[in-house]
């Protein structure tokens, strides 16, 4: 999966997305997330150049796109020193506008802090506005939330952490199914400049292409102006439009 940047990145039609921790962050196949934006930029004629980001490596320059996914408070503890050393790359990048897409456990951690179950506390970057506090209780099972830009967001959930935003990020949607940030108010995930993050895995953008869409178009146009397509294969968009569509009206039927 992993490639380099390579010399050729800069060309005119080149989106560099880097997977934040998919070694340690990665459950239910969130990676899957990274598989949809570079198959949806080829069919709008752009290429996609996928860097995998670990602990301890180099932090790329010129990351149009940043994705991360979710994980075990034990994968959380793993990342959460090299996560400290990014901090300010992360959050220089998110008020410059780079889209990024968070899952769960690093939704968790680009707010302020999420203290577990058992009182560990493991820091987050402050990158957006909110905390999150775990319970006993894990919530767990299918989510059905709507939200004003993307519509309906399916997805499945499985967190002990219970987030509450603050007044610096909007929630990304509410739910009707489900209990998403936490089992008090009605939000599900949040949204900050081009940040996108959500508890919600499934993969979540197989079947919310609305919000790949929007993150892949967001970091064409901070790149080079405008987004153009040209869509390569005009069959390939309307069979996936089909199947996505499918897989909604499927996942909107599953019990909780
Ligand atoms: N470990 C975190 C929690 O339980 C995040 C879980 C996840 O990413 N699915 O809340």
């Amino acid at each position: 999966m992993s490639e380099t940047l390579n010399p050729a990145a800069g060309d005119d039609r080149t989106i560099n997305i880097l997977q934040l921790y998919p070694r340690d962050m990665n459950i239910y196949g969130d990676w899957g997330n990274v598989l949809v934006l570079k198959q949806r930029l080829k069919w709008h004629g752009y290429t996609a150049n996928v860097l995998d980001y670990n602990p301890g490596d180099g932090f790329p320059a010129d990351v149009d796109l940043l994705v991360g996914g979710g994980g075990q408070d034990s994968g959380q503890v793993v990342i959460q020193e090299d996560l400290q050393t990014i901090a300010p790359a992360l959050r220089a990048m998110a008020e410059d506008d780079v889209p990024m897409l968070a899952i769960c456990g690093l939704y968790q951690l680009f707010g302020r802090f999420f203290k577990t179950h058992t009182g560990t506390v493991i820091p987050g970057i402050g990158l957006l506005d909110l905390e999150t506090h775990g319970g006993t209780e894990r919530l767990i099972g299918n989510v059905l939330s709507v939200s004003e830009e993307f519509g309906e967001i399916h997805g499945y959930e499985n967190h002990s952490g219970q987030t509450f935003l603050g007044p610096g990020v909007k929630p990304l949607a509410q739910v009707r199914k489900g209990e998403g940030n936490n089992s008090k108010d009605t939000w599900e995930g949040a949204r900050y400049r081009n940040v996108v993050a959500s508890y919600l895995h499934g993969s979540l953008l197989p079947k919310n292409p609305a919000i790949a869409d929007f993150l892949l178009q967001q970091a064409v146009i901070r790149k080079f102006g405008a987004f153009e397509p040209r869509p390569e294969s005009a069959s390939d968009l309307d069979e996936l439009a089909r199947l996505s569509e499918l897989a909604r009206q499927h996942a909107s039927q599953r019990p909780r």
